[in-house]
């Protein structure tokens, strides 16, 4: 079973992955440049998933490769920064990519990261909370700095695939 953690280059994604699986956050971990891969096996209520970022900081060159990076992904963390309105607004990019090379019932949750930069804010709890809303998805916002809701982002996406799955 493969998740897939998606949004664009220095949401968080990978420190969202770590502080989840080894409770560990990389201050200084820098963001992607060109095409990153990572895969990591999770345990979540006792099921083995296999959750992979793949980061094309949006290279064209790599749209080949999309549809087999998305094949058999039955859940999605559709990351953006809550600092960086840029983050949110290419979401829809993201979720269109889903749409086109994803399975039709793949699980999808959005998720708002780095709550803990309450002082910097751009993208109200609201905002993403509609923006979810008008598609039908979860969404949750996180901080893998302090851990809030990393966990909860993880496990609730579970339980929404064995809904679907069930
Ligand atoms: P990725 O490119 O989406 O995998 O993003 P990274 O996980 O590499 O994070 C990019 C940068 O944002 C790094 O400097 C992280 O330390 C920082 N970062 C990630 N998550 C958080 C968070 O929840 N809060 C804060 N304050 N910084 C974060």
């Amino acid at each position: 079973m493969t998740v897939v953690l998606v949004g664009d280059s220095g949401v968080g994604k990978t420190n969202l992955l770590s502080r989840f699986t080894r409770n560990e956050f990389n201050a200084e971990s820098k963001s992607t440049i060109g095409v990153e891969f990572a895969t990591r096996n999770l345990t979540i209520k006792g099921k083995t998933v296999r959750a992979q970022i793949w980061d094309t900081a949006g290279q064209e060159r790599y749209r080949a490769i999309t549809s087999v990076y998305y094949r058999g992904a039955v859940g999605a963390l559709v990351v953006y920064d809550i600092t960086k309105p840029e983050t949110f607004e290419n979401l829809q990019k993201w979720l269109d990519e889903l749409k086109e090379h994803a399975d039709p019932y793949v699980c999808i949750m959005i998720v708002g990261n780095k709550t803990d930069l309450r002082s910097v804010r751009a993208i109200q709890q609201e905002q993403g909370r509609l923006k979810a809303e008008e598609h039908k998805y979860s969404f949750i916002e996180t901080s893998a700095l302090d851990a809030t809701n990393v966990g909860e982002a993880f496990n609730n996406l579970l339980v929404d695939i064995f809904k679907v799955q069930v």
